[in-house]
Order: structure tokens, then C-alpha cells, then sequence
């Protein structure tokens, strides 16, 4: 169960469109957007394009989240940015994120210090968790939200933890993993009984309510009203469905 009173939608799209396409897709967004209170949405374009959308779409109804932060402050690190440097241009810094896990080797050694790293420059770290195919095969669910929990939090203080967004993304379910599939009612609510249960024996039982929990796989405008329905879940994290404009608002109007 989740006491939040906030639904976050957010729009990840990671390498996608090019900077014109996005500045085009975010204005699109903004323009036709109409949200209930209390509702959320965010969009995580490429980085290159954080700074005019920051100045184009103001401090208004779209937010703006960096897509990955690296977690020192500033130095010799090429081709890294800081949660620093984000500071001012995006409220959100995605962490974590499967891809960044499985295609480019990060750990939970980092993926913690980039948790802090995000809430040291005031931005809202979504922390990205989830299981591959075979985790799931061989019954290792709990598991490994268990470990990517632990591991992702682990470098916080108690009084920072609700502080953190969690995006529920079973590695399978992701589009453009090939043969993905979306998670299925039941298994979601397994999943984020499982995400809330493990809060609950680490940090406590207020915390466990607190902590927005999110759901990313294969979401698209007809599955993300049931999405949105299972008990605990407050919002979705969308990838390719949410570069289409039109398809993003409609996700948007079910939350
Ligand atoms: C994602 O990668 O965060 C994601 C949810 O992707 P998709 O919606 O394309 O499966």
C-alpha cells in the first residue's frame, strides 16, 4: 500500500530522438497538457538539450530529469556529468537504470553513490530496479530487489530515504531488450508488495509507505490505466511509448 498523495509520469528517452526531435516533442507535451493535482511529469531527454528545454519550458507543468549523473562533484572524469551541473536544469536524475546496469557495467557500489550524490544537489533520484529473465526463471525476484534496494540506499541517512522515487522495470518487460513483454497484473503486484515489504524490514513501516513506487516495462497508452490500478503503484516510468507525443498525453490522462 502506498500513502503518497503524488503520481509521477515520467518519460525516459534515453537515446531516441535527436535534440531538435526532443525540444519538439517536450513543447508538444506542454502545449496540449492538462493534469489533475497532484500529478507529476517529468521527461528525462538527452542531456544535451537540458539546458534550452530548462529555459523553454520553465518552472512549469513539465519537470525535467537527467537521464544518469556521475557521482563526484566536479574533476577529470570524461565524458561523465555531475548531479552538480544538473542542479538548475532538471529536477529528477534517473539512477540506475537497467541499461546503464547491463550495458555499461554499473554497480551497486556506484549506482548508491549516485543516489547521494542526486540528493546532495537537491535533485529527486528515481532509482531503477529490477530482475532479468532468468532471475525471474529461477525464482530470485525478492531476492534481487532485495540487493538492488539495499544496494541503491545504502549510502543514505534514515531521515533521506523517502526522499528517493523506486521504478519497479523488470529488465524483460523493457522494449528494445527484445522479446519484451509487459509484466503482468499479477506479477507487478507481487513485485511491488515484495519492493514495499523489503522497505518495511529495512527502514520501517512509515517509510515503506511513503517511498513512491513506480512501474517502467512496455507501457503504452491502452496498458497504463491497469498499470496504474495495482495497489501501491504511483506512476509510470514510459520509454519508447513516450516519445510520441500524442501517446505520452494520452499515458498522462490515466494517472
Ligand atoms: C525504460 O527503459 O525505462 C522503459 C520503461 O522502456 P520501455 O517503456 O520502452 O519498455
Amino acid at each position: 500500500m502506498s500513502k503518497s498523495n503524488k503520481k509521477y509520469i515520467i518519460a525516459n528517452w534515453k537515446m531516441y530522438l535527436s535534440p531538435d526531435e526532443s525540444v519538439k516533442a517536450a513543447l508538444a507535451v506542454q502545449k496540449k497538457l492538462r493534469v489533475a493535482r497532484g500529478v507529476e511529469v517529468v521527461i528525462a531527454p538527452s542531456a544535451l538539450v537540458l539546458r534550452e528545454l530548462a529555459a523553454k519550458l520553465g518552472k512549469k507543468n513539465v519537470k525535467l530529469a537527467a537521464q544518469n549523473i556521475y557521482w563526484r562533484d566536479f574533476g577529470a572524469f570524461t565524458g561523465e556529468i555531475s548531479a552538480s551541473e544538473v542542479h538548475g536544469l532538471a529536477e529528477f536524475t534517473l539512477v540506475g537504470h537497467s541499461e546503464r546496469r547491463y550495458v555499461f557495467g554499473e554497480q551497486n557500489r556506484d549506482i548508491k553513490k549516485k543516489v547521494a550524490a542526486a540528493l546532495r544537489s537537491h535533485l529527486t533520484p528515481v532509482l531503477c530496479i529490477g530482475e532479468t529473465r532468468d532471475e525471474k526463471d529461477f525464482g530470485e525476484t525478492s531476492e534481487v530487489l532485495y540487493d538492488q534496494i539495499l544496494g541503491g540506499l545504502s549510502e543514505l541517512a534514515a531521515e533521506d530515504i523517502h526522499k528517493v522515487v523506486i521504478a519497479y522495470e523488470p529488465v524483460w518487460a523493457i522494449s528494445g531488450n527484445g522479446n519484451a513483454r509487459p509484466c503482468s497484473v499479477e506479477d507487478l503486484t507481487e513485485s511491488v508488495r515484495l519492493i514495499r515489504s523489503h522497505l518495511n524490514h529495512l527502514y520501517g513501516k512509515k517509510i515503506s509507505e511513503n517511498v513512491s513506487v513506480l512501474y517502467g516495462g512496455s507501457v503504452k497508452a491502452e496498458n497504463a490505466g491497469e498499470f496504474l490500478a495495482v495497489d501501491g503503484v504511483d506512476g509510470l516510468l514510459v520509454g519508447s511509448a513516450s516519445t510520441k507525443a500524442d501517446e505520452f498525453l494520452k499515458i498522462i490522462e490515466q494517472a
